[in-house]
Formats: C-alpha cells, structure tokens, sequence
C-alpha cells in the first residue's frame, strides 16, 4: 500500500479510539503529514506515533476524520469498502420476509461513517455526508446496486452537511432513471408511498418499523380482549404510518394530526390505498393542526383514546436545548395521559439523541405524577433492526420509546 498521510493526535487524545469511537475531531489533532486530499486515506497515530486506525480525511470539518478500521493490517481501498456496503446488505437479508423498504446502509454502525442507503421497492435513495464517502462514491454504489438487485439510485444528500465536508450540493439522480413520482413500498402487509425528493429524511420513517407493528398487534389485541375496536389518537402522524398499522389491524377510530399539509395529503393517499380511506363510515380522520394545540383542545372536549402515539420530531438537537426539549416533552406526555382511557396504551418517542434514554424514561414518568395516572411500563422502544446502534458510538442510539398501559 502506498504511504498514507499520518494524522497525529495530542497527548491524551488517543483514548476515544482506543475505545473505538470512530471520530477524530479536530481539536484532537496535533499535525498531518503529508498533505492529504480531502477524503483521502489517513493513518491515525497516537502521540507517540502508535497506530490508531486507518480513516477518511475531511479537510475543512470539525469531524476531522471518520475511522474506517482500527486494523493496521487491512488494505482500505475501494474494493474494501464495496465489500463493507455488501456484508451490510447482507446483514438485512431476513427483513425481507416482511418488507422491500428498509435501511440497507447505516452509516457508522456499518463501519461506514457517512454513507446513509435506503431501499424502497426497485428504488435506491443515498445520502452522501463525508468526504470519504465521495471519494469512492462509485464503487459504493456498485456495490450497492449489486448486492440489492436495485438499478436506480436517487441522492438526498444535506447540502449544509456537505458544505461543512467542503463538498458540493448534490442531489437528483445518480444511477438508472429518476423516479417518476412518489415510489411504493410495503411493510408488514401495508403498503406506503414515499415522497423521495421533497419527504424527510430520504422520505419515510423506516426505523419505527418494528413500532408501527407493534401498534398494530396492541389494536389487534385490544379488539380481542374488550370486544371493541380501539379509538387512537396518531400524533406527528407523517405520512400515516402508525394510523394504518394500527387500523389495518383492526383498530376503530383512529385521528392523526400533523402540521404539514403534504405529509398529510400522502397519508391520505396511502390510507386510500391500502382501502382504509377516510369518510363518514370509515375509522381515518387527518387534522392539521399543532399538536401543542390540539391536545389541549382534545382534553376541554372530553376525548379519550385507548391508544395514543406520540412521535415528536427532534425536540433537542443540542446539549443546550436539553432543558426546553425536556418541558416539551413533559408537556405533551402530560396532556395525551389525560385523554388516555384506563386500559389505553401511549407509545412515547424520542428521537434527539441529546435526551438520553434514562433522562427520557424520567421526563416521562413526571408526567405520568402529574397526570395522576397509574401507569405500568409494557416495553422499551427502539430503532429496527436495519437501524443498529454499535456500543462504541452512543450517538448512534437516537430513537427511544416506552410503551405504557394506564391501570383501570
Ligand atoms: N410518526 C411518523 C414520523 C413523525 S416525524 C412516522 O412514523 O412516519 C415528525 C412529524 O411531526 C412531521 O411530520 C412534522 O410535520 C410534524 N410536526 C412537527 N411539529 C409539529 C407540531 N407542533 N404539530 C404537529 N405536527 C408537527
């Protein structure tokens, strides 16, 4: 292999690779030698010139570097890496027995920081945020179009994350042909449409999968035991997608409420879909309305739920936000427990990894006093399969939930 350039930490500076963190940040670094490109593979030594790990160089980033192995002996090249995105292809084969959506690359806990790879259907949607990333952007998507059958890859790269990788905006069309619309998929028997280009994140929620079912098996059971079909409340609702789990599986009512007009319009179109559309007769209703507000206006008309999701987007995105997102939280756990019937269940989600799951679970269990509700703690909540959180990287571990029932 030819000489990488070494990135040389301060004294001290070792130990978060030594515990296999995989980033470098750059007031870790003490010097570089030998001028590395950005994106280009870097030797992480010790102060001491010890061997660290081999990583990927961004020039211009606060993350420095992003470790690819802490292995002197690999050859990190492209063929690599294409191997990488492969095993992480293959890691995901048994969810295909349930759904064609799924998260087939998931950046760090895949040993590749900063490559995000989603699949819906024949479609492929890429996220590319480092520097090393683009650097064997080919090879990559090789690798992932063989391993996943797919021809068509779409890019929804941050450009705000790129820029601070000094790389160019991009986005569009990458491999085969553009999708035409909105792409389809189907998840544990429901089918969802999925707006690419415009939608959050590549366009879907794939890492409440396992959730969302389990909302389901909740209105299933509730049906079966009380002989009645359960009333839900969906809050942040999206594009539909605990309302349909939940109402495919026998639920009655269900009422869902968001404050985007579009993310509604698809849940809308995908209840009509999946034949669950709303109408008199029918149990979908979708409101757009803040979820603050509608809340407490739910509460002056005596509405009671028997199950009831809450799915706020990232209240805290910083450690300086913890202390308002916390009183968010209080606040709208606080008013869905007192429109919860006894025997209801809340499912309560976090996902701003700044709010850890023990300070989640406390935040919580105050609201659970305040409301005066005897609640027993059912589950602990969490991301999917093809969303893992590696024990070196907390970070990785965003999505928290809590699965309540509140006692007769
Ligand atoms: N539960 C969804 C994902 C929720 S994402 C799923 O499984 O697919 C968070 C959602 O909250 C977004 O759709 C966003 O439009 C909505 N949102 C953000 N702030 C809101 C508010 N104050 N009131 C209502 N909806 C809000």
């Amino acid at each position: 292999m030819p000489a990488a350039a070494s990135v040389l930490l301060k004294p001290g500076k070792e130990r978060s690779l030594e515990r296999r963190h995989p980033w470098i940040f750059a007031g870790a670094v003490a010097s570089v030698d030998g001028d590395p490109a950005n994106g280009a593979l870097v030797a992480v030594r010790a102060s001491d010139r010890r061997f660290l790990a081999w990583a990927a160089y961004s020039a211009g980033s606060l993350i420095r570097a992003r470790c690819w192995s802490f292995h002197e002996g690999d050859r990190v090249d492209s063929d690599w890496l294409a191997a990488r995105v492969a095993a992480a292809v293959l890691r995901r084969a048994d969810l295909r027995a349930v759904t064609n959506g799924m998260r087939l690359v998931c950046g760090e806990a895949d040993g590749l920081p900063g490559f995000i790879a989603d699949q819906y259907g024949r479609n492929l949607v890429v996220q590319i945020q480092a520097a090393g990333v683009e650097t064997h952007r080919e090879a990559l998507l090789d690798a992932l179009c063989a391993a996943s059958g797919c021809e068509d890859v779409f890019d929804r790269s941050d450009s705000a994350l790129r820029a601070r990788e000094q790389l160019a905006p991009a986005g569009g069309c990458l491999r085969g042909r553009a999708p035409p619309g909105n792409v389809t998929f189907e998840e544990h028997g429901v089918q969802y449409e999925v707006d690419v280009r415009r939608g959050h994140k590549t366009g879907f929620y794939l890492d409440q999968r396992d959730n969302r079912r389990l909302a389901g098996e909740w209105a299933s059971a509730f049906l079966r035991r009380e002989g009645r079909p359960a009333r839900v409340l969906n809050c942040f609702c999206y594009t539909g997608g605990f309302s349909l789990a939940a109402a495919r599986r026998g639920a009655g009512a269900v009422l869902s409420v968001d404050s985007s007009t579009d993310a509604l319009a698809l849940a809308q179109a995908n209840g009509v879909r999946n034949g669950l559309s709303s109408g008199a007769e029918q149990p979908l209703q979708w409101r757009c309305a803040d979820v603050f507000a509608e809340l407490r206006e739910l509460r002056e008309r005596k509405a009671r739920f028997d199950l009831i999701v809450l799915d706020p987007p990232k209240f805290a995105t910083n450690q300086h936000q913890i202390e308002r997102a916390a009183r968010a939280y209080k606040d709208i756990n606080l008013s869905a427990l007192r429109l919860l019937a006894p025997g209801g269940a809340l499912m309560s989600f976090s996902c701003s990894g700044a709010i850890s799951p023990d300070l989640f679970q406390k935040i919580v269990a105050g609201a659970v006093i305040d409301a005066d509700a005897d609640c027993a703690l059912r589950a602990r909540l969490g991301a999917g399969s093809d969303h893992p959180a590696m024990m070196t990287f907390p970070e990785g571990e965003y999505l928290k939930g809590l699965l309540l029932e509140r006692l007769q």
